[in-house]
């Protein structure tokens, strides 16, 4: 493996891969919440992302999405395809939770009349506000017509998530999506699904108990944050 590292975050690192179209992302055993105010190691994480992460992007491609995962390479490092992010999080909402019941008052676990997307724009800096579409266009970081894709391929991909967590017994709350522009084959861009789809960046309850199954349990302290994780890769493997 290539050990140049490009970039360091909170959760992964990213190497220059094998050639220039390319990275390798290694999952790290940190745990962080609150833009990194709260931060603990947790052995065996960075596998169960990983893990998890991986079985969800393949599942994807298979039904049609793109991302950028071109293989995996061991428990906690897969090859990805180089992409330029789009520095806005897109989170997609089935049912009320965390910041969204926080700032209109609603419930935890309302089930929502119809599906939330929204966007932050991406800056550990600013604490990643929440941002919409006029003010991302107007600031330059996606034009209208990439934010509508990227609306798009989130409630598909919202479609697809859900089919795939019915059969296991979890109720997919919300979660978080980052999306990369890449070249094209017969020339312009295209955009991509990149990061990861772990229980770092998802909500996963068990449908039966609402148990939280997901990162939550480290934000609220709320006890043995892996045992979740293991849980979801668990079930997934199973489904
Ligand atoms: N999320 C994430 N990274 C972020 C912010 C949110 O992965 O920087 C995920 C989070 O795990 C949850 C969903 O996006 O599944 C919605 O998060 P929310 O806006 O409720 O924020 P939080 O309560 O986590 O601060």
């Amino acid at each position: 493996m290539s050990d140049k590292i490009l970039y360091e975050g909170k959760s992964k690192i990213v190497y220059q891969g094998p050639d220039s179209e390319s990275y390798i992302i290694r999952y790290k055993d940190t745990a962080t919440a609150f833009n990194g105010e709260k931060k603990e190691d947790l052995s065996g994480k960075g596998k169960l992302n990983a893990a998890i992460s991986n079985l969800i992007f393949e599942y994807l491609m298979k039904n049609g999405i793109e991302t950028h995962l071109i293989k995996v390479i061991d428990d906690t490092s897969v090859l990805v395809k180089k992409t330029e992010i789009i520095m806005v999080e897109v989170i997609v909402r089935n049912v009320a939770a965390g910041s969204f019941s926080k700032k209109y008052g609603i419930a935890e676990g309302t089930a929502l009349k119809n599906t939330v997307v929204e966007f932050s724009l991406k800056s550990d800096e600013l604490g990643d506000p929440m941002i919409n579409e006029s003010q991302i266009t107007a600031i330059g970081i996606a034009a209208a017509d990439e934010l509508s894709l990227l609306t798009k391929l989130a409630l598909r991909t919202n479609e697809l998530l859900s089919a795939l967590f019915i059969k296991t017994g979890i109720k997919l709350i919300d979660f978080k999506l980052e999306f990369g522009r890449c070249d094209a084959p017969g020339g312009g861009k295209r955009i991509i699904l990149c990061d990861e789809i772990s229980p770092d960046s998802c909500r996963f309850w068990d449908a039966a108990t609402n148990k939280k199954l997901d990162k939550d349990v480290f934000r609220r302290d709320l006890g043995d944050v892996l045992e979740g994780y293991r849980e979801v890769l668990g079930r997934l493997q199973n489904a």
